[in-house]
């Protein structure tokens, strides 16, 4: 340390008496502290120190120093200061603002400090995924975003033109993902996704971003080993490399850790909702229906670990997933629930092999055959054993930064009265 450096910053905050500044700076990868000294520096740089607005962006020369009590565990004695480009009066000023003020002014909003966390760790949960899949020996296939056909029907779709035909924006790539796992073994596909969800929850965007593994020769058990796997090895490169953002955060690695710790708990669909009723808690909790988000709680929270419930039935899941061998009111499948309050972070599944299986399960869910022939072909060149998932990846950074809405996860959120900026 101790050594003279020229970094390029803005001012985010400072306060100053008569002989000495100190200023907050970030630089885009840091939040720290400079100290302006009078004598050290002289009238005219001090004056300038005192005169800089929040958010200006400036040159700052100094020397590195260890402070124990800043987050960041530097500081920067300043020795002389370039101004670069001026600031107006800033919007985002240190008192609290309302959430509509902040997501209009997202794009200034994402400089602060919260939000410098968050968009940290998400990057950190896109490289560990790249570093994961390939450890794993995946490949990534790209699904396309624009498709001809609705795979789970159109009723959550975003239409749109393709010249003199519809097309619609992708929702999973997963029906893709199939087709590369017959040709290659192993692939993922990480690319946004739409919906078209009227839905106003703390855990919905209309576009986010899902990573979707597809595995040939693999059953279910095999599969959910693979996706905790995956789980524990994201919260753990968050905990080797983001120590000062899960500070800035307040975020406990305690409870990290705990979800490094494998395996996750199993239990059917069945236990799900006998647990429920027993709970005495959920009066209307019926077989046959999906859970919300109060029985998604209350499931992960009673193992305050993630939590696979498997074998849903049939008739509230997607065509694709393969029947149960002993009983036709379930399919072989599994939602991954986080605990604290954030539910279903995974949806996955066996897929169906047998190709007249299929052909009945699109009949009975009213979609066109011909749309699927192409997905068809995969059961009818040597069909196998295949699971898959998807993983939401703002889902994801929600319940690991510890964010109460999923609207933070995702630099630009795009909700339901809301596509600006
Ligand atoms: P939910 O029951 O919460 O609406 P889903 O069952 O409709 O989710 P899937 O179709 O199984 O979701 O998609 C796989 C994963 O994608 C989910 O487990 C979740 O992590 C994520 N996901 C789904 N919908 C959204 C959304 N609107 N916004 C953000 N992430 C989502
Ligand atoms: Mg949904
Ligand atoms: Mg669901
Ligand atoms: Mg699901």
């Amino acid at each position: 340390m101790n050594e003279e450096v020229k970094i390029g910053v803005w001012l985010t905050n400072k306060r100053s008496s008569g002989k000495i500044a100190f200023l907050q700076f970030r630089d885009g990868t840091a939040f720290f502290q400079g100290v302006v000294v009078k004598n050290n520096v002289g009238e005219e740089t001090f004056e300038l120190a005192k005169e800089i607005r929040q958010e200006e962006s400036l040159y700052v020369t100094g020397t590195i120093h260890q402070d124990k009590r800043s987050h960041f565990g530097y500081e920067i004695e300043v020795s002389n200061i370039e101004e670069v480009g001026k600031s107006e009066d800033y919007p985002i000023t240190p008192k609290e603002h309302g959430v509509d003020f902040l997501m209009d002014h997202r794009h200034l909003w994402l400089r602060s400090k919260r939000q410098f966390a968050v968009m940290q760790i998400r990057n950190e949960l896109i490289r560990a995924t790249y570093e994961f899949f390939n450890k794993e020996g995946f490949i990534k296939i790209d699904a396309p975003i624009l498709t001809g056909s609705a795979p789970e029907g159109t009723t959550e779709l975003f239409h749109t033109k393709y010249f003199d035909k519809d097309a619609y924006l992708s929702q999973s790539g997963q029906l893709y993902e199939e087709a590369g796992a017959m040709a290659y073994g192993k692939v993922f596909s990480f690319g946004p996704t739409f919906r078209a969800e009227k839905s106003k929850t703390r855990r919905h965007l209309i576009e986010f971003w899902m990573i979707e593994p597809e595995m040939a020769f693999m059953h279910q058990e095999q599969s959910l080993e693979l996706q905790e796997c995956y789980i524990a090895f994201l919260v753990q490169s968050v905990l080797d490399h983001c120590q000062y953002e899960l500070k800035l955060l307040e975020r406990d690695p305690e409870i990290l850790k705990r979800y490094t710790q494998l395996p996750y708990p199993r239990i059917s669909y069945d236990k799900a909702i006998e647990m429920l009723t027993e709970s005495g808690e959920f009066p209307d909790v019926k077989w046959g229906e999906d859970f919300g988000s109060p029985e998604e709680t209350f499931l992960a929270e009673h193992f305050s670990k993630p939590v696979f419930v498997v074998n849903y039935p049939k008739a509230i899941k997607p065509f694709y997933m393969e029947p149960h061998p002993t009983r036709d009111d379930i399919v072989v499948c599994a939602d991954l629930l986080a605990p604290e309050g954030y539910g279903e972070i995974i949806g996955g599944s066996e897929r169906a092999t047998d190709v007249n299986y299929l052909i009945k399960q699109l009949e009975k869910a009213g979609l066109n055959k011909s749309d699927y022939e192409w997905y068809l072909d995969l059961r009818r060149y040597g069909s196998v054993p295949h699971s898959g998932f998807g993983l939401g990846l703002e889902r994801a950074v929600t319940w690991i930064t510890g964010e109460e809405h999923i609207r933070e996860a995702i630099p630009f959120p795009r909700l339901l009265n809301r596509i600006y900026p």
